[in-house]
């Protein structure tokens, strides 16, 4: 096993932050090409890498959630919360865009059939196809109950070879409500505004209530290396300061440490792409509670993208398991939990277990 490399500092970034600077808080996924630039950044990882016959597959999953994404956008037809809404939501200390409650618009059954006809070509046999073949043909009664058990995660009943690709068709419609409630609050002219009321819990997402998939540092505004939250469903991304634990808050730099792979075990594998990745990301530990948060330095590396970057490094996830730490962060592209134990993962889920078993979806 590779050795680690542990340091407790108070981040520069802190340090700016509290000294304060315009820091946009919230900042929104592109529709033109928010899943484009995660396939790209796949395939960049896929090269070279242990995992690479996985994260090809999921980076023509992300290619064929762009062009869903588009179309949605094409079509339109899906409703969103109006501004009454989202007020009372707001009061209510609601995230507008709740996944874990409510009904959901059925959109994303269209969503789904269309990626799992893209995807079933080129998917050469296998399991990967087998369990393409069976999504093609689902029910909505199975859709449905695929979709609460990811939503609001509880594992029992999940069905982990489909997993990814249902996944996937709830992401592109919760980025599209995403996007149109941001279009719809800017077309209403508020423009001093946010269109999300700020919730008490920085640890998940202000607009759909998921948990981040990892966090990425990002110049904004006049402040550099800002760290935003990335969402694991609608891919709005939130501030919260570095040095500040994601899961309980505990800002204190005794507590709250980082854990990176060790350069010189980066140096002996993999490609140059795959080695810049590696250095590019840490792991945000917090001894109070006991969780940690990726981070992954967008302004190191400008191809770095959370829910990539995250994927291609379960190596350190290996690592910080192995300190009794858990994760906060949740990958709908690689969940980890036991469908038979009933054990929580999910954006919406309160608890993870480690890291355990193989990538899925392949
Ligand atoms: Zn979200
Ligand atoms: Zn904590």
């Amino acid at each position: 096993m590779p050795t680690t490399a542990t340091v407790r500092v108070m981040p520069a970034e802190e340090i700016a932050a509290r000294a304060g600077g315009s820091t946009p808080p919230l900042r929104w996924p592109e529709r033109a090409t928010y899943f484009a630039e995660r396939a790209m950044r796949l395939r960049q990882l896929a090269n070279g890498h242990a995992m690479g016959d996985f994260l090809q597959f999921t980076a023509r999953l992300a290619r064929a959630q762009q062009a869903a994404l588009e179309r949605l956008g094409r079509e339109g037809g899906i409703d969103i919360p109006d501004a009454a809404a989202i007020d009372r939501a707001s009061l209510a200390g609601q995230p507008p865009l709740g996944a874990a409650e409510g009904p959901r618009d059925r959109a994303w059954h269209g969503v789904l059939r269309e990626i799992v006809a893209a995807m079933r070509t080129g998917t050469p046999p296998g399991p990967a196809a087998d369990a393409l073949a069976r999504l093609a043909v689902a029910d909505e009664v199975f859709l449905e109950r695929q979709a609460d058990a990811l939503l609001t995660g509880v594992m029992a009943g999940l069905d982990l070879a489909t997993a990814p690709v249902v996944a996937a068709a709830l992401q592109v419609l919760w980025t599209h409500l995403a996007i149109e409630l941001e279009r719809a609050h800017a077309a209403r002219g508020q423009t001093n505004t946010l269109p999300v009321g700020r919730l008490d819990d920085a640890g998940i997402c202000p607009c759909c209530g998921s948990r981040p998939v990892a966090s990425i540092t990002r110049s904004a505004g006049d402040v550099a290396g800002q760290r935003y939250l990335h969402c694991s469903l609608c891919g709005t991304e939130w501030n919260v300061p570095r040095g500040q634990c994601t899961h309980c808050g505990e800002g204190s730099a005794e507590k709250v440490a980082y854990q990176s792979l060790d350069r010189s075990d980066v140096e002996e594998e993999g490609d140059s792409a795959s080695r810049a990745a590696k250095a590019s990301i840490q792991a945000e530990t917090c001894d109070a509670c006991g969780h940690y948060l990726k981070i992954v330095h967008g302004d190191r590396d400008p191809l770095a993208e959370p829910a990539a970057d995250d994927l291609a490094s379960i190596t350190l996830d290996l690592l910080v398991a192995e300190t009794g730490k858990l994760r906060h962060g949740v990958n709908l592209m690689l969940l980890f939990g036991d469908p038979e134990g009933g054990a929580e993962e999910g954006p919406g889920g309160a608890t993870a277990s480690g890291p355990e078993g193989p990538p899925r979806g392949r």
